[in-house]
């Protein structure tokens, strides 16, 4: 599947169309393209394909579902079970690179892409002085791609243990320990359960703005399911729709300061913030085994400074604070990048970008159908 260099197209032979990044987005983009009868290369920087997903944490389980995360030309294997985990994802996407044999380069970074300067398509260049061209080339590098810490004042000195979630693994080192894990997103949600079940001493969670929380299934009924079945609707419908059945649906956590939003819930997932798909944080809050707290505006010394005034002094901050797409130095100077999310707004002939939104309909799902619609695009340009 993998070898050291990319192998350069003979002169008779047309060059590949280059993926940047071996994640299940530029996979599944390789395994279309190939499938169109479009020769494809996967760069990869690291040394194995599925990079991302091998360094998460350890209790990590899909919230979408099995059947509607699957990649184009591989369905995830049943005995995985319907939300799958993080080892069987990995799994999952090594056998789908070597079913489809893929040719896949590793330890390759691109560090840039260019105009070709006569206009016939594009110029990769990549650690180790590599140039290379091709007549297309997809961006597949990742949502989650730099981790975000927020440069909060005091945070230098801070004497307690900070890290981003990005390093967290599993509960074992915090046994025992006082944690505050900033930010409610799915990530930090889980992390405070994953916390207080592996024998944390007192886990609280910093939030700023009160999420949208959803069960992952109610009654067999996937809340991924939903999401796809009111994707198209109006986004103000949905924020309509989706009160009543929140109510419903989920306990009323106000008196745990946890409030209900104010905003809706498509509105806020149409600008990132998907809803925290419930894996235990509703019964953790209820219990007062999870505690909401202010957000954090700064820290001192030992001390962490929350928004209402408040100081708390825990062992471990854990910010779970979210992500950049760092893709700048990349393709930041093609102006094909949103200045507000610094995401791709717009294409250009020969260069697709695929993996860079965060829709309710599950990340997986859209890869897969963006994979196919960029194949089809590929190859009717050839
Ligand atoms: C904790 C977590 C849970 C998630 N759960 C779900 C879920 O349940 N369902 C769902 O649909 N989605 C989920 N997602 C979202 C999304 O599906 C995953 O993030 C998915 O891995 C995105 O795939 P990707 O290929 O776009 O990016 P990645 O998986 O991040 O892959 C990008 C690859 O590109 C490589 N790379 C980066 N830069 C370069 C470069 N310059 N040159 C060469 N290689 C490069 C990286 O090493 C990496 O291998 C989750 C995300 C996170 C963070």
């Amino acid at each position: 599947m993998t070898d050291a260099n990319p192998t350069p197209a003979r002169s008779h032979e047309r060059p590949p169309v280059y993926v940047i990044g071996g994640g299940p987005g530029g996979l599944a983009a390789a395994a279309s393209l190939k499938a169109h009868g479009v020769r494809a290369v996967v760069l990869e920087k690291s040394d194995r394909v599925a990079a991302s997903w091998r360094a998460h944490y350890d209790r990590l389980h899909l919230h979408t579902t099995r059947r509607l995360s699957s990649l184009p030309g591989l369905p995830i294997p049943r005995r995985f079970g319907r939300w799958v985990s993080r080892d069987n994802v990995v799994r999952y996407l090594e056998k789908y690179a070597e079913y489809h044999d893929l040719e896949v380069v590793t330890g390759v970074e691109v560090t840039r892409v260019d105009r070709a300067e006569d206009g016939s398509g594009w110029i990769l260049r990549a650690t180790g002085g590599r140039e290379l061209s091709c007549a297309a080339v997809v961006v597949a590098t990742g949502y989650n791609h730099t981790p975000r810490l927020p440069d909060w004042p005091g945070s230098a000195t801070y004497t307690g243990t900070l890290l981003h979630a990005s390093a967290y693994r599993g509960p074992a080192p915090y046994a025992g320990q006082d944690v505050l894990v900033v930010g409610v997103g799915n990530t930090g949600a889980e992390i405070a359960v994953d916390l207080i079940e592996g024998g944390a001493a007192r886990v609280r969670l910093a939030v700023r703005t009160a999420p949208h929380i959803v069960r992952r299934s109610t009654l067999g009924w996937p809340a991924q399911l939903t999401g796809i079945l009111c994707r198209r609707l109006p986004v103000r419908l949905v924020d309509r729709l989706a009160v009543p059945l929140g109510r419903l649906s989920v306990p009323d956590l106000t008196e745990h300061g946890l409030p209900r939003p104010d905003t809706g819930l498509y509105s806020r997932a149409r600008e990132g913030s998907i809803p925290v798909q419930d894996v235990g944080l509703i019964d953790a809050v209820r219990a007062g085994k999870v505690e909401p707290v202010a957000a954090v505006d700064a820290f001192d010394g030992d001390a962490v400074v929350l928004s209402d005034g408040t100081r708390v002094t825990p062992d471990t901050v854990i910010a779970a604070t979210g992500y950049s797409q760092g893709l700048e130095s990349l393709v930041g100077h093609l102006d094909v990048l949103d200045p507000r999310t610094g995401r791709p707004r717009t294409a250009l002939p020969g260069l697709y970008c695929t993996g860079y939104t965060n829709p309710i309909s599950g990340m997986l799902r859209e890869m897969a159908r963006d994979a196919d619609r960029i194949a089809k695009a590929v190859a009717k340009r050839a």
